[in-house]
């Protein structure tokens, strides 16, 4: 049986950022994996997230400025930028375009507020519904590339990965625990560090975690998210991304890149998929009604593109109730959950934070521990 000081159980943005940011610290780390880094059945995949600044709560926009260098280290070590700086639009009366802004002025992000009427001229392909907030720091970020480079940069450090390697459950001796896999494989680890994605509601309870820490827990809600690729209508135009709110529907839309084969928008309704218990019963099977809502909403919003996806996938999205983190742990066992469909920008900040939770260091936002008042 093989042992290590660190098992990281996840290759998803957060798991590989725990494994690279342990390693780096100096300790031993094995990394598993049911299926293979940035899995498909996961959500880190592919190559499109949003990367912006803008946030109603200070603290988030304060936490992509501290990502800021650890991006900047990952693209060094990747050789090129895994954030593509197209620009970013927010805007719609429940986005709130002006609390938005206010925001970032108060956090020293530059940015513009756009009156509507100018940015219909300056982006024609979009028909903002209010004025605009637009920040040229925010892009799309190229979340598989980004899982490889921090499990590379987790491997020069030193860590074991291991794919393929399902963890089943945690059973915990005087001395740390025994890592049983699904079809009988072990690890012997000190200490284990959680970040299981979509797949954590059923797992939760297999990790010898005390009764009151699974008490406090703050639910989880999975959802199988679906996502469509429009074709631009003029394939030399700039497209940002953009976050659109409305009091009926919630869009998120940016430029597909590698997964729209590079001539088309990717666009989708913010957390309006299918519930399920887990990610295991995802079903993979596109929701014919949201394409239809969502192919309503481009014929309506976007004129820059034809109102016909030529592509579309499923996806996960995992919940609490206040769209808040989880990076907390007890007797050794840390879970890190960037949840809510907004924790890829802070990817390689979410490694640190796991080490520091896992460690009892303490510079983890309290907001992010289980049992926090989150309001
Ligand atoms: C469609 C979509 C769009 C998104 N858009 C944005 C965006 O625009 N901007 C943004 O910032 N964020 C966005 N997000 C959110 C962001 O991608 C997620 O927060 C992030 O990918 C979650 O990473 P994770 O490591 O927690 O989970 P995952 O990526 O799901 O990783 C978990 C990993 O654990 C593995 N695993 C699970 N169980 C076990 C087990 N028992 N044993 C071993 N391995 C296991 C899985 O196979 C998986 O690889 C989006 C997410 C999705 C799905």
């Amino acid at each position: 049986m093989s042992s290590t000081q660190f098992l990281v159980v996840g290759a998803g943005l957060a798991g590989a950022s725990a494994a690279w940011r342990l390693a780096a610290r100096g300790f031993s780390v094995t990394l598993v994996e049911r299926d293979v880094p940035a899995s498909e059945h996961g959500s880190s995949h592919g190559s499109a997230r949003i990367f912006r600044f803008p946030y109603p709560r200070r603290q988030y926009v304060d936490l992509v400025k501290a990502s800021v260098p650890g991006w900047e280290e990952l693209s060094r070590l990747h050789g090129s930028d895994l954030i593509t700086r197209c620009g970013a639009l927010d805007f719609g009366a429940t986005r709130d375009p002006h609390g938005l802004a206010a925001v970032l002025t108060e956090a020293g992000v530059d940015h513009e507020l756009v009156p509507q009427a100018e940015a219909r001229e300056r982006w024609p392909h979009v028909l903002a519904d209010t004025d605009v907030l637009f920040h040229a720091a925010g892009g799309v970020l190229d979340a598989e590339s980004t899982v490889n480079t921090m499990v590379a940069a987790a491997e020069a450090n030193g860590a074991e990965v291991l794919t393929g390697w399902p963890l089943d459950r945690l059973e915990r001796d005087g001395h740390g625990f025994t890592a049983h896999s699904a079809d009988g494989r072990t690890v012997r680890a000190e200490r284990v560090v959680v970040s299981a994605g979509g797949f954590l509601p059923a797992l939760l309870g297999n990790l010898s975690l005390p009764d009151a820490f699974l008490r406090a827990f703050p639910p989880l809600q999975v959802r199988e998210e679906n996502a469509f690729h429009f074709p631009h209508r003029d394939p030399g135009a700039d497209w940002p991304t953009l976050i659109h709110k409305r009091a009926d529907i919630s869009v998120y839309s940016l430029p597909g890149g590698r997964d729209a084969q590079f001539r088309g928008q990717k666009v989708a309704e913010y957390d309006a998929g299918r519930a399920i218990p887990s990610a295991a019963a995802r079903s993979g099977v596109v929701d014919p009604a949201n394409r239809a809502r969502v192919v309503e909403y481009v014929k309506t919003y976007l004129p820059g593109l034809e109102p016909e996806p030529y592509a579309e996938t499923t996806c996960l999205f995992t919940n609490t109730p206040t769209e808040d983190f989880v990076v907390d742990g007890v007797d050794g066992v840390t879970v890190v959950s960037p949840c809510s469909g907004h924790g890829a920008k802070f990817a390689p900040l979410l490694g640190e934070l796991a080490a520091d939770a896992a460690l009892g260091t303490g510079t983890v936002p309290d907001r992010f521990r289980v049992g926090s008042a989150r309001v």
